[in-house]
């Protein structure tokens, strides 16, 4: 049966997590790797872990039911419901957690099912997502505090987070700011914080730039080696796999979507007859360019939506999009195409994350025979 293609290559990814996990190593940073975007896929979790990271964390926690097989350490990233504590015990060897009373759940559980589970106690250091207000010192130290004399649990770090609901970018200051709080908890609880996890793939810049703080040590990261992409500065890293596009578009050659051609035509660029609005209640605007080749796509907004795609040949341009179909312009083509042949696109992000959670695309995987 047909299914639109997302062909991912496994190959470039664990190329990618190899050399993420060296590159933060020499600057003292440990890194979890996140498979979030790819939402539980096995394959992906795979190639990460085989690329050397030996921590993968999902967002979900039936995910984390799927790629624990691999042998990998688990985490869930999202801090977890008081309604599913015992799976998150069983199904996650650490999560990111705020709340006292969750925490003390936890613990009941895992002494329950005789496991220790860690936690990476999370600050919120002005970005406004989750973790303990960075101005609540005491209750930070309180937890810390619980956590360490609770024999069921063990505390796997201080974490934060950036660039996501505040969009607070992680800068030196912030940094100074994080290490400096986690210094004062360690004196004050005389407890031991191993890891200082200082972010996702935003934080990478800083590293970049030449001005990480030597005193963070653990990175929580997905976009880098899955695009190759320094984020904050929208910069394509010599050392990664990514995409040839220009920058503009963050997109990977590493993710291509391809569709089959429905229909060949050569017709008007503008509608015949009086125009309303379309299925999303949009009005139109058609420039008159005559009547011009074009492919009709097996793809439709509810798989992908056509701005996180981006033609792989740069002589296809995109005119438009409805749920089951996509129309592109092919009038300028050097290669011929036929009814029945694919139409490639590169992914960004967003476009990965819709093309691997719907049941609309199909993954086929590029790796090592
Ligand atoms: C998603 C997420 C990350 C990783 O984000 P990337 O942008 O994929 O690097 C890290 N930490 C938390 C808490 C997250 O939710």
């Amino acid at each position: 049966m047909y299914k639109p293609q997302l062909v991912i290559d496994l190959c470039k990814l664990e190329d990618n997590a190899r050399v993420e996990k060296e590159e933060l190593a020499q600057h003292g940073v440990e890194v979890m790797a996140v498979n979030k975007v790819f939402d539980g896929c096995v394959e992906t979790a795979k190639a990460v872990f085989d690329g050397g990271i030996n921590v993968i964390a999902e967002s979900r926690v039936y995910n984390l039911k799927k790629i624990r097989d691999i042998g990998c350490t688990t985490c869930l990233l999202r801090s977890p419901c008081l309604s599913e504590i015992p799976e998150v015990v069983r199904y996650a060897d650490i999560s990111l957690n705020s709340e006292e009373k969750v925490i003390l759940a936890l613990a009941e559980e895992a002494k329950r099912q005789q496991k220790t589970h860690a936690i990476l106690l999370m600050v919120d250091m002005g970005d406004l997502r989750e973790g303990v207000w960075f101005e609540k010192e005491d209750e930070i130290c309180r937890l810390i505090t619980l956590i360490d004399q609770t024999p069921s649990l063990t505390l796997y770090g201080l974490g934060t987070n950036y660039n996501c609901y505040g969009t607070v970018m992680p800068t030196v200051k912030n940094s100074e700011d994080f290490v400096a709080l986690a210094k004062r908890v360690q004196e004050k609880t005389g407890v031991k914080i191993e890891r200082l996890s200082a972010g996702n793939c935003t934080s990478y810049h800083l590293i970049d730039k030449g001005v990480w703080n030597p005193g963070l040590n653990h990175l929580r990261i997905g976009g880098l080696h899955e695009f190759g992409i320094e984020y904050v500065d929208m910069k394509y890293l010599d050392q990664y796999h990514h995409s040839q596009k220009p920058v503009d578009k963050a997109v990977s050659d590493m993710y291509v979507l391809r569709a089959e051609i429905i229909e060949l035509s050569a017709k008007p660029t503008v509608p015949v007859g009086e125009l309303g609005v379309d299925a999303f209640l949009q009005k139109k605007e058609f420039e008159d360019r005559g009547t011009r080749k074009r492919a009709l796509l097996a793809f439709g907004r509810q798989d992908v939506p056509v701005e996180n795609c981006t033609p792989c040949d740069d002589q296809v341009s995109v005119l438009g999009q409805t749920s089951d179909h996509t129309i592109v312009d092919i009038e300028d083509c050097g290669h011929q195409y036929a009814l029945g042949d694919y139409i490639e696109f590169e992914l960004d992000y967003t476009g990965l994350l819709a093309a691997c959670q719907t049941n609309g695309v199909e993954k086929v995987f590029v790796s090592k025979k």
